[in-house]
C-alpha cells in the first residue's frame, strides 16, 4: 500500500477493532482499570518497524506504545544512532496489558499477532526490529526464518532476510529495553546492537 492516507485508514480500523475485542482475555482487564489498547506510534510510511512484546501500565494509561522506563531505554538507543523516533513506527505483539507486566500467553499473541500481521502487510516496513524473545519468535517464524531462530542472547544484533508477502524483509533480533534497567551491564550491549540500524536512517 503507497498512499499515506490509505494506510491511515487501514490502521484506524485495526484500531477500531482491537478496542472492541471483547473476545480478549485482556479486555476485562483494560476495561476494568480505564486502560487503552496501544496499536502503534510513528510515521505511517516507515521503512522501519520496531516490534515489542505487550504494554506496561504506562502505555495501557497513556495509549502510547514504549513510554514508560523501557521508553525512555528505546529513546537513548535510537538517540544513540541519531535516530528520529517520530521516522520510525513503534508497536507490539500483544495490544493489552497483561496482568502485573506478565509474559504474553500463547492464546494471546494468537488473538493479537493478526493485527500486526495485518500492520505489517499496509506499511510494509523492509526492517523489522524485534524487542524481546516473543516478538522475536513470532516475527522469525511467520516470515520465513524459523531455521535461523535461536535464544536472542545467541541471535541479538544479527540481520536476517526474511521472506514477506510482499518481498525481502531484513529482520533484526533486539534485547528488549527492559533488560539493561534491570542490568545496566547490558546497556553497552543493546548500544552496540542498535548500531547495525544505522544504515536503515
Ligand atoms: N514493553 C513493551 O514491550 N512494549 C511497550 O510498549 C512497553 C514496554
Amino acid at each position: 500500500m503507497n498512499n499515506i492516507a490509505d494506510k491511515t485508514e487501514e490502521l484506524r480500523k485495526i484500531r477500531d477493532e482491537v478496542l472492541a475485542l471483547s473476545a480478549s482475555p485482556l479486555y476485562a482487564y483494560r476495561t476494568e482499570n480505564g486502560y487503552f489498547p496501544i496499536i502503534g506510534e510513528g510515521s505511517h510510511d516507515a521503512h522501519l518497524m520496531f516490534v515489542g512484546e505487550a504494554p506496561g501500565e504506562n502505555e495501557a494509561k497513556t495509549a502510547k506504545p514504549f513510554c514508560g522506563r523501557s521508553g525512555k531505554m528505546l529513546d537513548d538507543l535510537l538517540a544513540s544512532i541519531g535516530m528520529d523516533r517520530k521516522k520510525v513506527y513503534v508497536t507490539n505483539l500483544v495490544k493489552d496489558r497483561p496482568p502485573e507486566n506478565r509474559d504474553p500467553e500463547p492464546g494471546e499473541i494468537e488473538l493479537y499477532g493478526p493485527f500486526l500481521d495485518r500492520q505489517i502487510a499496509i506499511m510494509e516496513p523492509r526492517v523489522i526490529a524485534t524487542l524481546g524473545r516473543h516478538s522475536m519468535k513470532y516475527i522469525f517464524e511467520k516470515y520465513g526464518l524459523s531455521s535461523v531462530l535461536q535464544s536472542v542472547s545467541k541471535i541479538h544484533g544479527m540481520e536476517f532476510k526474511g521472506t514477506a508477502p510482499y518481498g525481502e524483509v531484513t529482520v533484526v533480533a533486539l534485547y528488549h529495553p527492559a533488560v539493561a534497567l534491570y542490568n545496566g551491564g547490558m546497556k553497552g550491549q543493546l548500544l552496540e546492537d542498535f548500531k547495525v540500524l544505522k544504515k536503515y536512517i
